[in-house]
């Protein structure tokens, strides 16, 4: 009898685990498929977090909504972060000057 309910268990482990497999290989062609669209269309960017200050930005998040890459650009010197310009195109730290 316990061998029997031991050859069971084996068996039901053995089928989550193709199951999980199963699934993963499912995820894996969603993503090839979606990343096909993308190299056809291009990715379709949305931003996502920005930090910034009030006159300069130092961070951008881009995710794509098709295929859910993601990309960064962090600015870790301050001379390269990206100037923030008012609807008048004047720099803001011209404006309101420097923040620190
Ligand atoms: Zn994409």
């Amino acid at each position: 009898m316990k061998e029997i309910i031991d050859k069971m268990n084996a068996i039901e482990l053995q089928t989550r685990e193709l199951l999980e497999k199963a699934q993963m290989l499912e995820n894996q062609k969603n993503l090839m498929s979606t990343l096909m669209e993308c190299s056809e269309f291009d990715h379709t960017w949305v931003i996502g977090n920005i930090t910034s200050t009030l006159t300069e930005i130092h961070q951008i998040d881009v995710f794509c909504t098709r295929c859910g890459s993601t990309a960064s650009h962090v600015v870790h010197r301050k001379e390269y972060a990206i100037p923030i310009y008012s609807g008048t195109e004047e720099p803001l730290s011209t404006l309101v000057g420097e923040e620190e």
